[in-house]
């Protein structure tokens, strides 16, 4: 086992979060902070619930400069009306654009969510984390009577401040890092795969069945919402007056058989496809996260259905799944997936690590190629910032997404015709690279809306 830091103990499952766009930072994990901070309010003693009278939630960091632009304020109050995000109608969260107010009823007890309830706090400076929102329940005459702060630590991931993260059962394979995974395969002469897979039945709980059920739902839901995408038309919601893309370029990869470079075509189409999927607050898939979204679904379509190169591609795209979520996890556990914290490089930087991960897997490699694949294309994002215009994710993040899967593809064709034993980065310094980079970070490169392009392109 490694010895640096403590063994990976995430179910891979948990990084693929399915729920409704357009951040997962921003939406997916306050809506689930909220919903599971209602579960807390309903298990206090009677003497408080008998005088609760209201529930409001004050963002700081991230979530107060870009929360208006990612909606993350209608996430939170579907949230605090009761739904989670993997099940809850986007129609749902669109609506409460122009809260009225209304009461959530915990315990037996109306709470009031007033049209305020979601209050952005510029002046605060968060201290732990950049995403922090502060969850109350107060009495009728404003006294505090439940407080609670929740970090959301990107890809949907949730942490409170006055709770431990679950402890969960050590996989049989432990490991932190890319060359301590490497290792294991090594040593035992299993496959990457089967690796992981032994490690997923004992820290999710779930059979080994249950796994590639949920596995096929994912790759279902990813492709789903590429389809969706290339179907829609007209302009993106806000004020950038955006249009859709994803069905113009598909069209286009369609009209002309011919073209040599049909295939980047394709996969700019279903990356813009997710992408366009997440700005309009739709049920995407995390892959970190969900402004990183088409990144992922991009590259799984093309490979598993329209296969450009048919014949190229092999069929076992659940395990290679399984490994581009191992690369969103060492990322995750050893560096951030949180573009508050480290910038785009952890968003669409690590999905195009995961992609180039995955086709490597897909296309029967071992770990040397999938390792090699995911370091490439990660390398050449390290520095990425995020600068979303208006706070939306929109620009640059739709045609990064694009960009993610396009690199993705090179990075792979790159490892799978390189002598392994030739390439001299590892993984494991690539994400140690990118923490570094994310901490040097000026914090206006870190979803804040304050720097970049958010600044050069008027509003
Ligand atoms: S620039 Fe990247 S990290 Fe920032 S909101 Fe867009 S996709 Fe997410």
């Amino acid at each position: 086992m490694d010895a640096a830091r403590p063994p990976i103990t995430t179910p891979i499952l948990d990084l693929f979060k399915i729920g409704p766009g357009p951040s997962s930072s921003h939406t997916i994990g306050p809506m689930r902070a909220a919903a599971d901070f209602l579960a807390a309010v309903s298990g206090l003693p009677a003497e408080i619930l008998d005088r609760a009278a209201a529930v409001d939630v004050r963002l700081l960091g991230s979530l107060a400069a870009t929360g208006q632009g990612h909606g993350t304020p209608q996430a939170l109050l579907a949230g605090l009306l009761g739904h989670r995000p993997e099940s809850c109608p986007p129609d749902i969260v669109d609506g409460l654009a122009n809260y009225p107010g209304g009461a959530v009823v915990v315990a037996g007890r109306s709470l009031a969510i007033s049209p305020r309830a979601v209050a952005l706090d510029l002046l605060t400076v968060p201290t732990r984390h950049p995403n922090t929102m502060v969850f109350r329940v107060t009495a009728g005459d404003g006294t505090v009577l439940f407080t609670r702060e929740a970090y959301s630590v990107g890809g949907g991931f949730v942490e409170w401040q006055d709770e431990e993260p679950p402890v969960r059962a050590l996989p049989p394979y432990p490991f932190s890092s890319m060359a301590g995974l490497r290792r294991i395969v090594e040593e035992t002469g299993l496959s990457l795969p089967d690796v992981l897979m032994a490690n997923e039945e004992v820290v999710s709980g779930l059979s080994r069945q249950a796994i590639v059920e949920r596995l096929d739902g994912v790759m279902r839901v990813m492709i789903d919402v590429v389809e969706r995408g290339l179907e829609a038309e007209g302009p993106l919601p806000g004020p950038l007056g955006l249009w859709r893309k994803a069905g113009v370029l598909f069209a286009r990869y369609r009209q002309d058989p011919q073209m040599a470079d049909r295939p980047i075509l394709a996969l700019c189409a279903c990356a813009f496809a997710g992408a366009e999927e997440n700005a309009c607050g739709h049920i995407i898939v995390t892959a970190p996260t969900a402004g990183a979204a088409g990144v992922l679904a991009g590259v799984l379509y093309i490979a598993k259905v329209l296969r450009p190169t048919a014949g190229v591609f092999r069929k076992n795209f659940r395990e290679a799944l399984l490994v581009a979520g191992m690369v969103g996890l060492l990322a995750k556990h050893n560096a951030s997936v949180s573009g508050a914290e480290v910038g785009c490089q952890g968003e669409v930087g690590v999905a195009s690590a995961m992609a180039a991960a995955f086709l490597a897997q897909a296309n029967g490699h071992g770990v040397h190629v999938v390792e090699n694949a995911a370091e490439t294309a990660l390398e050449h994002c390290l520095g990425l910032t995020c600068d979303p215009v208006a706070g939306y994710v929109q620009i640059p993040c739709i045609e990064r997404n694009a960009m993610g899967a396009v690199k993705a593809f090179a990075a792979y064709q790159i490892a799978a015709a390189e002598t392994p034993g030739h390439h001299v980065v590892g993984l494991d310094q690539a994400i140690a690279a990118m923490a570094q980079t994310g901490r040097d970070m000026c914090t206006k490169y870190k979803e804040t809306a304050q720097g970049g392009l958010a600044l050069s392109v008027p509003c």
